[in-house]
C-alpha cells in the first residue's frame, strides 16, 4: 500500500462513526501539515527566542510559526520546554478546571514524557508523580525528560502495570496515555497508516482493558482516573469508557468547553449515568488526533495511605540519618524538608513529605529514579551528578560560568573546550542562567561531565 493511502477499513470505520460529508472534512483535515507546539517549564522561564501564539485550553502551551531546531537551542536541553502535541495539553484545563487536588498522582504509561512534565509542573511543590514505562529502552528516554525537567518531585518506575496491585487505593489519580493503533498520528507518522489493521485495532483494545481494569483499582476514594488515547476508533475510546463503567463504581466528570476550540463531546451512557469523553480531530481542533475522558471513585470507596514505620529496610538504597540528613539540607541548600538516600556511594533527595509514600514504592516496583540524584562525597568534597545541575535545587559553593551559545552547544557536544578564567575544580556551566552540567576544570585540562548518551550527535 502507498503509505500516504488511507486503508480502506479504516476509511469505512470513520465514514459511519462521522457520517460521508463530514468524513470529507477530517480527510482534508489529515491532509493539512501538523502545527509545531511546546509547552513552557514555568519554573525555568526563560523568554521564548520563538514567535509564538497561545494554546487555548493549556497553561503554558504555545503554537510555534514554524518547526525551529530544538536540538540546536540549549535552552530545550536544560528543560525550558517541552515540545508536545497540542491536543493532549488538554490535560492541563482538565486539572485547572477541575481545581483537581494535588497529592500522589500515577502516569501509568508515562513514556517519553509529555503527559508527566506536564503533571509534574501541575504537582510542583505540592505532590509526588509516579512516572511508569513497561519497555526498558523507553524508560531511559523518560527517565532523561524527568530529569532535565527538573521538579525533583517525580519516582520513575518499570513495572508492568500488573505489578502495581500491592498499591490499590493508592493514588489521588491515574493517568492512562494507552498504547493504541495510533490512528491520531496518521498525519505526522505516514508509516503508521501502513502499520495499521483492523485486527491491530482489537488487540489494542483487548490490550487497554487489560491495562484500565488494573488502573481503576488503584484510584483512591475520591480520586481521579484520566483515560487517553491517539486514536479516532471507538473499540479503543468509547468502549474502554464503557467497560470502565461497567467494572467500577465511577462517577463521570464533564469538563467545561469553549465551542471555538473544536473539541467534541461524546457521551457513554450507563445503566444510571452519562459519561463523557472529549474528541479532538484534526478538521475541527489545532492540534493531532485526540481522546480522553475523566472518572471520578466515589468518596469512600477503598483508600491505602502509608504507615509509619521507623525502619526502612532496602536491599540497595538506605535513608541517611537525621544529623547527617541535617548537613547535607544545609550543603544543597534545601528547604530544610529534604530526606536524604544512598544507593551504594550516591546520595538522592527527596522532598520531606512524601518520604514515607516513596519508601513504601520502592518495596513495590522497579524504581529507576527519584527526586534529586545529588553526587558522591569525598571527605566534604561533592562529586556532583549532572542531575543535580539540572534540578531547581541550589548550587550553593560552585563556580558558576555563563556560556555563549556556540560553547553551550561545544559543552552539549561533549567537544574539547578551555575556558580562560576559570577557577580549578568543579564549574557549573549555564546558558540563559539555565544550567546545563558540570565541567571540571584542571591545570592543564578541561573534563566535560554531561552524560554521554544525552550529547548532540551532529
Ligand atoms: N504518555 C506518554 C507521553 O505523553 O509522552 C506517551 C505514552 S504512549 C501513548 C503509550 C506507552 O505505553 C508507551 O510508552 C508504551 O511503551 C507503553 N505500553 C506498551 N504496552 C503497555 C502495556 N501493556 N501496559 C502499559 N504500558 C504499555
Amino acid at each position: 500500500m502507498d503509505e500516504n493511502q488511507l486503508p480502506e477499513a479504516f476509511e469505512s470505520q470513520m465514514q459511519s462513526l462521522l457520517g460521508s460529508a463530514e468524513y470529507a472534512l477530517f480527510k482534508e483535515g489529515l491532509a493539512l501539515p501538523s502545527q509545531t507546539s511546546i509547552r513552557l517549564n514555568q519554573r525555568k522561564a526563560i523568554a521564548l527566542p520563538f514567535p509564538k501564539q497561545p494554546i487555548p485550553w493549556a497553561k503554558d502551551g504555545y503554537f510555534l510559526e514554524e518547526r525551529p531546531s530544538f536540538t540546536m537551542d540549549p535552552t530545550f536541553h536544560a528543560g525550558a520546554y517541552y515540545v508536545q502535541e497540542a491536543s493532549s495539553m488538554f490535560i492541563s484545563h482538565i486539572l485547572e478546571s477541575q481545581k483537581i487536588p494535588k497529592g500522589i498522582y500515577l502516569d501509568l504509561a508515562a513514556a517519553p514524557g509529555g503527559k508527566s512534565t506536564l503533571l509534574s509542573s501541575y504537582l510542583g511543590e505540592d505532590g509526588l508523580l509516579v512516572a511508569n514505562e513497561v519497555i526498558a529502552s523507553r524508560t531511559q528516554i523518560l527517565k532523561e525528560n524527568i530529569i532535565k525537567w527538573g521538579l525533583g518531585n517525580t519516582v520513575v518506575t518499570h513495572n508492568d502495570p500488573e505489578h502495581f496491585s500491592p498499591l490499590e487505593g493508592f493514588f489521588d489519580l491515574v493517568l492512562v496515555d494507552a498504547p493504541c493503533s495510533g490512528e491520531g498520528m496518521f498525519r505526522k507518522d505516514p508509516l503508521a497508516r501502513a502499520e495499521w489493521s483492523a485486527d491491530h485495532v482489537a488487540l489494542c483494545s483487548a490490550r487497554q482493558k487489560r491495562i484500565v481494569d488494573k488502573a481503576g483499582e488503584l484510584v483512591k476514594g475520591g480520586g481521579y482516573l484520566l483515560y487517553s488515547t491517539c486514536t479516532f476508533n471507538e473499540k479503543e475510546n468509547e468502549e474502554i469508557l464503557r467497560f470502565l463503567t461497567e467494572e467500577f463504581a465511577f462517577e463521570p466528570v464533564q469538563i467545561p468547553l469553549d465551542p471555538s476550540w473544536g473539541i467534541v463531546e461524546t457521551q457513554v451512557i450507563s445503566e444510571k449515568e452519562v459519561f463523557f469523553g472529549y474528541r479532538f480531530f484534526p478538521h475541527k481542533v489545532a492540534g493531532e488526533g485526540f481522546f480522553i475522558t475523566v472518572l471520578r471513585r466515589p468518596e469512600g470507596e477503598h483508600s491505602q495511605g502509608v504507615s509509619v514505620t521507623k525502619e526502612f529496610k532496602h536491599h540497595s538504597l538506605r535513608r541517611v540519618g537525621e544529623k547527617e540528613s541535617a548537613v547535607l539540607e544545609q550543603e544543597v541548600g534545601g528547604n530544610g524538608t529534604g530526606k536524604f538516600y544512598l544507593l551504594q556511594d550516591t546520595f538522592f533527595r527527596m522532598k520531606g513529605e512524601y518520604f514515607r509514600e516513596l519508601e513504601k514504592l520502592t518495596q513495590v516496583l522497579s524504581i529507576r529514579y527519584f527526586g534529586v540524584e545529588l553526587g558522591k562525597k569525598q571527605g566534604k568534597e561533592w562529586i556532583p551528578s549532572p542531575e543535580w545541575a539540572l534540578s531547581l535545587l541550589p548550587k550553593n559553593g560552585f563556580p558558576k560560568h555563563e556560556l555563549t551559545l556556540e560553547e553551550a552547544l561545544d559543552f552539549l557536544r561533549k567537544k574539547e573546550q578551555s575556558f580562560s578564567n576559570q577557577p580549578l575544580g568543579w564549574v557549573l556551566l549555564s546558558y540563559q542562567k539555565l544550567p546545563l552540567g558540570w565541567i571540571k576544570n584542571l591545570a592543564h585540562r578541561v573534563n566535560n561531565y554531561y552524560p554521554k548518551e544525552w550529547r548532540i550527535r551532529n
